[in-house]
């Protein structure tokens, strides 16, 4: 009864964990496709925020850059002649307003060059010129030699920055090109200003390290994850002052959390979403990475916003496996209650209250039970029944109680002499069956008086002896019902009382 219970209770809980798996899968997959939807998300907003300074781009090359003027200027300057300087001092003079109205709208940098990737003029530094692009600035190589439009973030000597840069060509004639950069503060301006969350660009420390003049370095400031990353000194100074709830403190414990559970996807830069929470707020933080025109990884592009929903999901969650785990433990403790219960009752109705044996009900469908093995398997099995010789009198000369003894002591001498196979129950008052399956006459005549010289020679107390009479009958295969064989064992308990008492009485079939 005790295993069944066990062995309920733990198929029960390996069913609940699967459920629980299951769930937990789900509700993981869930989370998953949330913080996935984060990155995408990032990954739209960039495009959207570069889309449209690629099209400006595009403007200000085609409405005041490719002029006649200008490529004429171009022309001159490509000539090997004296008057380079000259036509540079022109070419500024020319372009300045322009140049003042693009870093208006954010742009930082106006470059022309040669053909041959030589510098010819920065409009942020005009006296700087005749060096050599080649090795340091690739989109402007690459523009020139393929005489395509170049758009990446590229790092830079002064200036880590998204590069639109143009060939100049006059007909079939290349000029050399310009390019038209942008800082990425101008491009984080642009984003939290059409999807009002702050943004931050980590970039590889490294590249900066490698790139930029040591002079420019001071642009850049070193901050949480520094091993790996540097800033934008503006970008960074911006977004702790803004009035987000994220200070130095938070973005120092947020990006240490990042750098310890998304090692790996920052060690392969790969996207991905985290959700945080610090101080009562809760952040989703998604890491973006930004190629060069290479397609090396040099940068995270990060978002951040206040975001509850992770935490809340996390909640619900927590909400849900206590709930499933309280129904299950209370489902599992109602049914072993109903089920012992049900054992108990069941073993009750079962047993004789006086002398805890097996009772009459229980003992008509044990024999049952074993006629229809009989039956099927054709293997004989005899029955015992007995019964107490006077012991109306007993109960008249020593008293009802004392008859009670009786009928207990002598359940419990027989109950210990038969077998482990044998079935033993209380027929009724002073009057005992016994089955013994795979038993034929000869054998259970033996076994009966085995019993009865037992009861015989055992002392019960206050008492002068008891003995009992038995009477025996074995199954044949006319006994179509068990009652047939029980009736046979009667009748020679009658004849056997007959006779004089204390013996053995067989009944064989024919007698029925
Ligand atoms: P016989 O030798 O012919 O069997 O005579 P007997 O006196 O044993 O048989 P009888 O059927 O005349 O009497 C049986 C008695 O058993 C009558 C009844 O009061 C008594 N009896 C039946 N059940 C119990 C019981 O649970 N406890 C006690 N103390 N007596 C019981
Ligand atoms: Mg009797
Ligand atoms: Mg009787």
């Amino acid at each position: 009864m005790k295993k069944n219970g066990i062995t309920i209770s733990i198929l029960s809980l390996v069913v609940f964990l699967f459920f629980i798996a299951g769930v937990d899968s789900k509700e993981q997959d869930a989370l998953d496709l949330y913080l996935q939807q984060k990155v995408h998300n990032l990954n739209t907003e960039y495009l959207v925020a570069l889309n449209g300074y690629q099209m400006l781009a595009d403007f200000i090359f085609d409405e005041s850059i490719k002029t006649p003027e200008v490529l004429q200027l171009m022309t001159e300057a490509n000539r090997v002649s004296a008057h380079k300087d000259q036509t540079r001092a022109r070419l500024l003079h020319h372009l300045t307003p322009l140049y003042q109205r693009i870093t208006a709208l954010n742009f930082r940098q106006l470059h022309f060059h040669f053909p041959d990737s030589r510098s010819f003029l920065r409009f942020h530094r005009p006296e700087k010129h005749g060096d050599s692009l080649v090795g340091i600035r690739d989109t402007v190589v690459k523009a020139n030699t393929t005489r395509q439009k170049i758009t990446a973030f590229e790092e830079g000597r002064i200036l880590n920055g998204f590069r639109f840069v143009y060939p100049l060509l006059r007909g079939e004639e290349h000029l050399g090109s310009v390019e038209i950069s942008l800082s990425f503060s101008a491009l984080e301006r642009s984003l939290n200003h059409l999807f009002a969350k702050n943004y931050l660009l980590l970039i590889d420390r490294r590249t900066v390290e490698e790139k930029v003049f040591r002079e420019e370095q001071a642009n850049y400031e070193f901050g949480p994850m520094p091993d790996r990353y540097v800033y934008d000194r503006e970008v960074l100074q911006k977004l702790m002052a803004a009035d987000c709830g994220f200070d130095m403190t938070v973005a120092g414990k947020l990006f240490a959390s990042v750098e310890k559970d998304r090692k790996n996807e920052l060690d392969h830069w790969r996207s991905f979403a985290y959700p945080a929470s610090y101080a009562g707020k809760s952040f989703t933080v998604a890491f973006l990475p930004i190629r060069n025109h290479k397609q090396i990884s040099i940068a995270y592009l990060v978002s951040f916003e206040e975001d509850d929903f992770p935490a809340q999901h996390k909640r619900h969650y927590i909400f849900t496996l206590v709930l499933l785990s309280l129904i299950f433990a209370g489902g599992l403790s109602f049914t072993l209650y109903l089920f012992l219960t049900r054992e108990r009752l069941e073993k009750l109705s079962a047993t004789d209250f006086l002398t805890g044996i097996w009772n009459r009900s229980k003992g008509s469908s044990m024999v049952r039970l074993e006629h229809e093995r009989a039956i099927r398997y054709d293997a004989p099995y005899s029955i015992v029944m007995l019964d107490i010789d006077h012991f109306k009198k007993i109960n008249d000369t020593y008293g009802h109680e004392a008859g009670d003894m009786v009928l207990k002591n002598l359940a419990d001498l027989v109950g210990r002499s038969i077998r482990e196979v044998d079935f033993f129950c209380r027929w009724g008052g002073e009057e005992f069956v016994i089955m013994l399956p795979e038993t034929s006459l000869p054998h259970s005549l033996l076994f009966a008086e085995k019993i009865r010289a037992l009861v015989e020679q055992a002392s019960f107390p206050h008492m002068d002896r008891v003995t009992i009479s038995l009477g025996v009958s074995q199954f044949t295969s006319d006994d179509s019902e068990f009652e047939s064989v029980i009736k046979r064992a009667d009748l020679a308990l009658y004849e056997a009382k007959s006779n004089g008492r204390n013996q053995v009485y067989p009944l064989p079939p024919q007698h029925a």
